[in-house]
């Protein structure tokens, strides 16, 4: 008989669980602070459990900042008040920080009341002039 049986049967190791193995590591930057953080394979795989299907866009502390956010919001609604918004921003035009009474929206440039200001007389004048 050539065969032989049991002797060189080798047992593979289940030791790593096996669904993970699709993800790895993968960093990302977040759209608030652009500092690149990591997303784990871990995540990645909780993410893909529970049907997740976008990425996260903030790092753990713009994270945590935004859900305070929303919480101050329900909990200013939730007692009548009109919550007054000072989100701290960096001017686009003369670099100068203020705060802007909105949540600027990813992406878009953030000015202050003088360079806001200047921006729309300017667009008013040259619609004028032509
Ligand atoms: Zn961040
Ligand atoms: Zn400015």
């Amino acid at each position: 008989m050539p065969e032989e049986l049991g002797e060189n049967i080798e047992i593979v190791s289940t030791e790593t669980p096996a669904e993970h193995s699709d993800f790895t590591d993968t960093m990302i930057e977040c759209v608030e602070c652009r500092v690149e953080f990591v997303w784990t394979a871990g995540e990645q795989a909780f993410f893909a459990d529970k049907n997740l299907g976008n990425p996260p866009k903030r790092c753990r502390e713009c994270k945590k900042a935004k859900t305070n956010r929303m919480e101050a919001i329900i909990s200013a609604k939730a007692a009548g008040k009109k919550f007054i918004v000072a989100m701290p921003v960096r001017c686009e035009d003369c670099g100068k920080q203020t705060t802007v009474p909105f949540y600027p929206s990813q992406g878009r440039p953030v000015f202050c009341r003088p360079c806001f200001d200047a921006k729309n007389s300017l667009a008013a004048g040259a619609s004028n002039n032509s």
